[in-house]
């Protein structure tokens, strides 16, 4: 258990993550919440944002409400999605799909959300084209490839790969992360580590790795986030608490002029 917060700062009575902010993207606005500040009782103490793990639906919403009112989103559309595991990427209110693990926007007045409490929120976004994709990469979606096919969506939009950036949310390190076969064969051996005689996973350089094949530069991907299975006094974490837990929420959006940053 951890009391610094490593990369986040208070919002009102929340508290959340965020890539460090930059002159570059100041019309982006990208976040993960923590389990600061909510009304849930535990186990799902006290943000927990999903319905479908068991918390109390009146103190979910109420902790919905406080994120728009906190964050200033009252007046925009929030894009959720009903995440599968896959890799599709959907333009956020061009479609009435709801079963992808992506979405991207250049509008203002979209926000993009997904869903996690261990699966690695991949934040893609298109610093000159003001274009932002935000991506749910759990095991099986990365094996599939979501994160380039969010990268081939912002290309495809106009974007150049060279002005692509990529940040990953909190996310289960390879710290944390042993798998069995069944999985780890899905993914070269370059990605596992091994630990007291159990194969490890590390999803964060497996997604990187897209980018990087994709022709997003090194140097445009943000160091690793915290860990949330390490970090479980700040974060969900489905591994270290099993299905009794909360979710965190990955938003993005690009900004209205004049919007508070
Ligand atoms: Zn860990």
């Amino acid at each position: 258990m951890s009391t610094h917060h490593a990369g986040t700062r208070a919002e009102g009575p929340i508290r959340v993550w965020r890539p460090p902010p930059r002159n570059e993207w100041q019309w982006l606005r990208a976040l993960v919440t923590t389990r600061h500040g909510g009304s849930s009782r535990a186990p799902y103490d006290s943000l927990n944002l999903a319905l479908s793990t068991g918390d109390a639906p009146q103190d979910v919403e109420a902790n919905r409400a406080l994120l728009r009112r906190v964050l200033g989103l009252e007046q925009k559309r929030w894009h959720t999605l009903a995440q599968v595991h896959g890799e599709r990427v959907l333009e956020a209110g061009q479609s009435d799909v709801r079963q992808a693990d992506g979405l991207w926007t250049a509008r203002p007045g979209e926000v993009l959300v997904i869903g996690v409490a261990d699966c690695v929120p991949v934040f893609l976004w298109d610093a000159r084209g003001r274009r932002v994709a935000l991506l749910h990469a759990g095991w099986r979606g990365t094996a599939a490839g979501i994160v380039r096919r969010g990268l081939e969506k912002l290309l495809e939009a106009g974007a150049s790969a060279a002005d692509v950036w990529m940040a990953m949310g909190p996310s289960i390190g390879p710290c944390c992360y042993a798998v069995g076969p069944e999985v780890a064969r899905h993914f070269p051996e370059a990605l596992h580590t091994s630990s007291e005689g159990r194969t490890h996973l590390d999803l964060r350089r497996a997604n990187r790795r897209q980018a990087l094949a994709g022709g997003v530069s090194a140097a445009h991907v943000l160091p690793d986030p915290p860990c949330t299975a390490c970090e479980t006094n700040d974060y969900f974490s489905h591994r270290k608490q099993g299905p009794h837990t909360g979710r965190q929420w990955a938003l993005a959006w690009v900004r209205d002029p004049g919007e508070q940053q």
